[in-house]
């Protein structure tokens, strides 16, 4: 599969596709237009945070962890928990909406953290977590479009990475198919084009993965 320096390219160069797309769509819509160029530039940011900081690789690579400094500790549990290159991680649709939910529950479960020990050593501290909460179901309820098209990006970020992903391992398995002869033994299936699947990027269930190259 591609490496951080490709996924990160493809990344960025997809937002710089797609962020003028957005803009110019909605642009000609005139019920939306006026809000053309926040929708264009919220896809812009949440595509590219998705994908370099939120990365599906974050079920494995520590050099991603790297890019979050001290809080990469947020995605131990997750790393440990996530099952690697499989749909939790890699998926297409709910996968990168899960990352978000999850890194929102464990800043609020930091902020218990903090809040209890302080208190723990006679320090009174404001109920961080109920505020963070407060103002984020506020911001969700009163600008639900802005949310939409937020996880929206997150989506198109991750997919990117997915979608590279399984074509570098299908395209793999088409070349070793084309110029490397099936050994002997070898069952026929294994080595078609037809063999690729991409089950794993739509079935919480699957069993498959991408091939590691
Ligand atoms: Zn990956």
């Amino acid at each position: 599969m591609p490496n951080r320096a490709v996924h990160d390219f493809l990344t960025v160069a997809t937002s710089v596709i797609i962020t003028p797309v957005t803009y110019s769509i909605l642009s000609g819509i005139p019920e939306v237009s006026e809000w053309a160029t926040v929708i264009a530039a919220l896809v812009f940011v949440s595509h590219n945070v998705s994908g370099i900081l939120f990365s599906p690789d974050l079920d494995m690579d520590t050099h991603i962890h790297k890019r979050w400094g001290i809080f990469y500790i947020l995605w131990v549990p997750y790393q440990m928990v996530i099952p690697h290159r499989h749909f939790w991680s890699h998926g297409l649709i709910l996968p990168p909406l899960l990352r978000l939910g999850y890194f929102f529950w464990m800043c609020l479960l930091m902020l218990y953290v903090v809040e209890t020990i302080a208190a723990y050593f006679g320090l009174a501290v404001p109920n961080l977590q109920q505020s963070v909460t407060r103002l984020v179901l506020t911001f969700v309820m009163a600008h639900p479009y802005e949310c939409v098209t937020i996880a929206a990006g997150f989506v198109s970020g991750a997919a990117v990475h997915s979608i590279a992903d399984w074509l570098v391992s299908g395209g793999t398995k088409l070349v070793r198919s084309v110029f490397v002869p099936p050994q002997r033994g070898t069952p026929k299936s294994a080595t078609t084009p037809g063999s690729v699947s991409s089950r794993w990027l739509f079935d919480p269930f699957s069993s498959e993965s991408p091939r590691h190259v």
